[in-house]
């Protein structure tokens, strides 16, 4: 649970120079930092707020993934955690349950490996007027993606794949710990074919790794066969992780393979790059702060 009575009141608080991205630091009540993430668009609003502290699924292009290993104790976080997460940013955004809001599982951590609580907080967030509600996972857990088409939702759930890597082989050095890739298309033809919700596959391209035209070829064959839409995300380059981004020409080229083979597609530019908005960053580098001392009290 977050320290009361300032249980909504972030450590820290970053905003992008944009001034469209706005990343919180927050703290548990145990002293772990928990970050959650604002960004604007013209036509809604987004917070995408974690879901365990760490992540034990340890992708490698990933902060969260590789700081895991025996450098912080991972637990999921409670339903209360994740209503205190959204609660902050929506207080200090100004925001009413009434506008337009995606609320998004796809910050720290897998979602499905906090089932109960993230899935009791979406269906929570999906019962205001104009929100929608989105999950990404790894696929780390095949039966519960199953498991998401029988849960009562009030609206519908859109579920991102985070596919990286189109064979086993290499999304096992990227991703140590998921299920294979064909479990994992099982399980989310199951949850389409029973609820109609949108599947997306999100696919962060790493330079000279997963970026070939034989790999986007791969891709284009899953997401034509099942009419998915595949988000090209731009990574995060940060000190901790060996890889580079995609060039701006292979980004094209992959598009362009994906798009002549008939996939949709759409390259996403992480909003917040300056404020390492992708998941983990921030707590990463806030870590002794949230360890060592833990002032509740907002720092701009
Ligand atoms: S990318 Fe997501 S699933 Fe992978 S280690 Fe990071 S938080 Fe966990």
């Amino acid at each position: 649970m977050f320290s009361a009575p300032t249980e909504t009141s972030p450590v820290q608080v970053q905003t992008s120079k944009a001034g469209n991205a706005v990343k919180y630091l927050l703290s548990t009540s145990d002293g772990f930092g928990v970050e959650v993430t604002y960004v604007r668009r013209p036509s809604k609003h987004i917070i995408c707020f974690s879901t365990q502290i760490g992540c034990p699924v340890g992708c490698r292009f990933c902060v969260s993934g590789i700081r895991q290993a025996g450098r912080r104790i991972v637990r999921s976080l409670t339903f209360e955690e994740i209503l205190a997460q959204v609660q902050c940013v929506m207080t200090d955004r100004g925001l009413t349950p009434a506008e337009p809001i995606l609320f998004s599982a796809m910050g720290e951590g897998e979602p499905l490996l906090a089932y109960r609580p993230v899935v009791e907080a979406l269906r929570h967030f999906g019962s205001y007027p104009k929100s929608r509600i989105a999950l990404s996972t790894s696929g780390i857990k095949p039966g519960l993606i199953r498991n998401l088409a029988h849960e009562n939702w009030p609206k519908p759930l859109k579920v991102q794949f985070s596919l990286h890597a189109p064979n086993d082989q290499l999304r096992r050095r990227l991703i140590p710990i998921s299920a294979n890739i064909a479990e994992v298309l099982d399980a989310l033809r199951y949850l389409s074919s029973a609820t109609g919700f949108a599947i997306e596959v999100n696919y962060v391209l790493l330079d000279g790794l997963n970026d070939s035209i034989e790999h986007a070829r791969t891709v284009a064959e899953i997401a034509t066969t099942h009419k998915w839409l595949v988000k090209l995300n731009r990574f995060n380059v940060s000190e901790l992780i060996p890889y580079r981004p995609a060039s701006p020409p292979a980004t094209d080229t992959f598009a362009d393979t994906l798009r002549e083979l008939g996939a949709d597609v759409e390259i996403y530019e992480t909003d917040g790059v300056d404020i390492q908005a992708a998941c983990g960053q921030l707590s990463y580098r806030s870590l002794s702060t949230a360890f060592i001392n833990l002032p509740i009290a907002l720092k701009r």
